[in-house]
């Protein structure tokens, strides 16, 4: 699980590490993904979806 060479699942390119703007509920963050070069796919980490997207959640629950 610790291999760092994603490939893309469709093209077979080596995934390529990118920062990335996300919106989630109106709140905007940057997070570097594995993105391909050949057709744009982007690998969501999932600490990204539990982390960041929790944190999101939390900030606005937190009012
Ligand atoms: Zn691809």
């Amino acid at each position: 699980m610790a291999d760092s060479s994603w490939r893309c699942a469709r093209c077979d390119e080596a995934l390529t590490a990118r920062k990335t703007v996300f919106t989630y509920l109106g709140q905007s963050f940057t997070h570097e993904v594995l993105r391909c070069p050949k057709c744009g796919r982007v690998l969501i980490p999932p600490e990204l979806a539990r982390g960041k997207m929790a944190e999101v959640e939390e900030q606005l629950e937190d009012k």
